[in-house]
This record gives structure tokens, sequence and C-alpha cells, in this order.
């Protein structure tokens, strides 16, 4: 993939203003991940916000929801597509709090580097469990997906020890399919 001088600038620009280290964009594992030009509006998320995806992505999780509605159990979107001014937002907040940037980066993706912002990765919730907890896989939902996600093209990005440091993330899922 290229990705654009402008694009690389931009986020080296968000990452200075965060503290993030300049050569995190060389060792960092995970690839630079692109704001996609098209998106489409979902259903509103578990918080009623409006959320987007790729067209594709967004078919496969309809599709996907649907089936696991038909095996009786119930999934829902908590958060979608997720822009660099966003991702820097989050970030610039846990700093605000007084976190230090070597933490928050380990459950944090740097701005550029979410895969929120392909437009093609969800985090999922069901009933009875909180938001983005690691319970998430005790439930039914994460069975569910464990068994059946891949048939809808979609993979739970960040498995326990996975190589990219980043904290195990059961509730995350992307869609990997090329798009129509
Ligand atoms: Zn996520």
């Amino acid at each position: 993939m290229n990705i654009s001088k402008d694009y690389l600038s931009r986020l080296s620009a968000l990452h200075n203003a965060l503290g993030i280290p300049e050569n995190y964009m060389d060792t960092c594992s995970l690839p630079v991940c692109e704001e996609p030009a098209d998106l489409v509006d979902t259903e509103a998320d578990f918080y009623g916000r409006p959320q987007r995806l790729t067209a594709g992505a967004f078919a496969a999780w309809t599709a996907m929801k649907a089936a696991a509605s038909n095996d009786k159990v119930t999934i829902f979107l908590i958060s979608a597509y997720r822009d660099v001014d966003y991702q820097h937002n989050v970030i610039a907040r846990k700093l605000a709090e007084g976190r230090v940037i070597s933490e928050v980066l380990q459950a944090n993706a740097a701005p550029g580097y979410s895969e929120h912002h392909t437009g093609r990765a969800v985090d999922i919730g069901t009933p009875g469990c909180d938001a983005l907890v690691e319970a998430f896989e005790n439930t039914e939902a994460f069975q569910w997906l464990k068994t059946n996600g891949n048939k809808y093209g979609f993979i739970m990005s960040y498995p326990k020890n996975n190589p990219h440091g980043i904290n195990y993330e059961p509730w995350h899922w992307c869609f990997r399919r090329p798009e129509e």
C-alpha cells in the first residue's frame, strides 16, 4: 500500500503533540492504517452514537449479526470507524489524567495505527457484559464469534500475546476480506 507523504506528516505532527517517540513510526509493528474515502452509515452504537463502516464491512457485520441472532446470540456495535483526530483526542485525554505515553500505547495505538481508521474494525458488545473488558471472552457471544466470525470475514486482531504488543482485546474484530 502506498501511504501518502501528506498523511505521514500529519501523523508525525499528531505524534509530536502527544510526546510519542520519534522512532514509533519506524519501530511500531502495527501497519499504518489509512482513512477510507467512502464510508456508509451503520446503525447507532450501544450508546446511541452514529457510526460508520466501509460498505463491505457493514454488509458483513449486518449478516454476521443476523446469523448470531438466529442462534439466539445478541451482538451489538460499541464502536466502529474512528478517525485519526479522534485517536489523538483519546490519547490526549489519558495523558491529561496523568497516565504515561508508553503505558497508554499498550492499550491505544498511536494516531494512524488504529485499525478503527480503516472503517473495517468493530468493537463488539453483548448484553450482560461491560464494554471493552477482557471478561468478554467468557460470554456466549465470544464463543459464537470464535466459531463463526471468520465465515463473515471477521478476525480477532489482538489475541493473547499478539506480536504487536497490544493488550488482549477479545471484543475487537476486523473485516479482512477484499471489498467488492
Ligand atoms: Zn477496537
